[in-house]
């Protein structure tokens, strides 16, 4: 059961555990970990996956948490249909053209051919600015904010990855329209700051804020705003979330116009669209999921706190009532808690379950703890263990003093989780002036920051020639099946703000990259900063 590349780590009667550590084999880890968690099951359809409770409870805390959110920017929700008809879809040329060989067709029904065959969603422009451009009459309309939680499909020719790119997936994404260029470029970055909250603050994963470039931006829209993540076991970063300007580009191709103040003259709205997907939950299992398995930041974890009993024989009459007890007062607190009560199982096979699932802490109720009054609390991101005082008056307490020191707990970890992740992000960023330089950081698993001349060729020829002087692991990644290549592409051109925060370069640095540097790959004189990389 041992593969080549991959070390069998955690031996375990129950064969419950994983069998590749994430140093090892990183694919077929984290393959078997999506599993084993439970986060995931397998499907006969390539590209499509099961979602169990365990992964979904993730999505659902981050719906619940971006939908206040925009609600509170007066964004409403809304459905559309699955289906569109080729004559839309088709109406935005450079949109289709981008979309073309990811569409997935219905051309019969039962065992007759459809007249004309109808598409499914990739994407819902095509399907929701005809409408808009019914409700859109006058410049009272206006913003426009809409938004809808849905599936869509892009059968990806690239080798599916559970969450990270599948062929069906849940999302949100936002469609909204504006009156002035001013307002429709706000809305951008502030949707970027809500994903960037998202992954920093939910997921306790570090992002880069930018720009991406011409050859990746959104098809048919005017720019694209992107947060990156990054996963330092393999080097690979994740295009984590987009929030695109449209311009006034879809509003032409659907005929949107409205009646300005004045009465007379017509304009066309400017118009964004934003999404964020189910990618989420794999990039934060990458991040931080080790050879246990997963890790979960408190924030999003479906269960935070498991309380195991801990049971010898013919001494645990106290037990039970006490681990009751707890697991009520923690869930009065607002914690989500599950009370390991199972008789079939030891304390010792609990506690790996439950470690597989990445439940954020564990507690342990023994009759020693009771009787020195105090309950172990392991946690499962740094596996320290501290004793917890445990009141014994703890049922008629007003206050409860044992669920404040777990919740300061939880939050703890969280700012712990994200801080690390944040710091091993960091040792994996270089500055690169030439070539050389370029390529030494790439083989060593960074993400690059370069002088870069901006031109769309000179892009495709550093994808070209990284591609060609792969690392022995990244073309085992490729050997190996799954889809990706050694060959490095722009990231995104990173907003000046981040380049402070990453401390990459100085702001006057920033401010003028073409001073006197010249493009690291292609030596003409450099326009902009781009940060490049393998990615997913
Ligand atoms: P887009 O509207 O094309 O910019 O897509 C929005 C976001 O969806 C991207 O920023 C990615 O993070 C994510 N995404 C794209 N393709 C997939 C996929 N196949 N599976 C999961 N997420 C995806």
């Amino acid at each position: 059961n041992k593969s080549a590349s991959g070390k069998k780590v955690v031996e375990k009667e129950s064969r419950e555990g994983l069998e590749f550590a994430k140093g090892g084999h990183f694919s077929a880890w984290y393959q078997q970990l999506v599993v084993k968690s439970e986060l995931i099951e397998f499907y006969d359809i390539s590209g499509c996956y099961i979602f169990r409770p365990w992964s979904y409870a993730i999505w659902e805390r981050i719906r619940e948490f971006f939908d206040a959110e925009i609600k509170l920017l007066g964004v409403d929700n809304a459905y559309f249909p699955l289906f569109v008809s080729a004559r839309r879809l088709e109406s935005e040329r450079e949109h289709v053209e981008g979309f073309a060989a990811e569409v997935a067709w219905v051309t019969r029904s039962g065992s007759s051919e459809l007249e004309e065959p109808i598409a499914v969603r990739p994407t819902s422009e095509t399907i929701i600015y005809p409408a808009m451009a019914k409700w859109i009459r006058s410049h009272r309309d206006l913003p426009l904010k809409l938004n809808q939680w849905s599936n869509v499909v892009r059968w990806e020719f690239k080798h599916p990855t559970p969450f990270i790119r599948s062929r069906e997936f849940l999302w949100q994404e936002g469609h909204t329209a504006h009156v002035s260029r001013e307002d429709a470029d706000e809305e951008v970055l502030v949707i970027l700051e809500l994903y960037r909250r998202i992954y920093e603050e939910l997921l306790a994963v570090p992002v880069i804020k930018g720009v991406k470039s011409d050859k990746e931006r959104f098809a048919g829209g005017l720019y694209t705003t992107t947060i990156e993540a990054f996963v330092p076991a393999n080097g690979r970063a994740i295009q984590a979330a987009t929030s695109h300007s449209l311009g006034q580009n879809f509003a032409k191709m659907f005929d949107i116009w409205y009646e300005a103040g004045d009465g007379r003259s017509r304009a066309m709205p400017w118009q964004n669209s934003w999404g964020c997907t189910t990618r989420t939950i794999g990039v934060a299992v990458m991040v931080h999921g080790d050879d246990k398995g997963l890790v979960l930041p408190p924030r999003v974890a479906p269960v935070q706190v498991v309380v195991v009993p801990i049971v010898l024989r013919g001494k645990n009459e106290a037990v039970h009532p006490m681990c009751l007890m707890i697991a009520d007062r923690l869930r009065r607190y607002g914690m989500r808690v599950k009370y390991d009560d199972r008789t079939e199982r030891t304390p010792g096979w609990k506690f790996n379950h439950w470690e597989l699932r990445g439940v954020p802490l564990r507690l342990e109720v023994g009759p020693r703890d009771i009787a020195a009054e105090q309950v172990l609390v392991t946690r499962r991101d740094t596996g320290e263990k501290t004793a917890l005082p445990l009141q014994a008056d703890m049922v008629d307490a007003v206050h409860d003093p044992l669920a404040d020191a777990v919740h300061a707990l939880l939050e703890r970890v969280q700012a712990d989780m994200l801080a690390r992740a944040t710091a091993e992000r960091n040792a994996h960023i270089g500055r690169a002036a030439d070539w050389e330089a370029f390529m030494r950081l790439l083989e060593a698993g960074h993400m690059i920051l370069t002088p870069w001349c901006n031109a769309g060729e000179c892009e495709e020829q550093v994808k070209q020639r990284s591609g060609e002087c792969a690392t022995a692991i990244a073309q085992e990644e490729a050997a190996g099946g799954g889809g990706l290549t050694g060959a490095a592409k722009t990231l995104c051109l990173p907003f000046a703000a981040e380049m402070q925060r990453l401390q990459l370069c100085a702001v006057d640095e920033y401010e003028a990259p073409a001073d006197g540097k010249r493009c690291f790959a292609c030596e003409r004189p450099a326009r902009r900063w781009a940060l490049w990389g393998r990615s997913y």
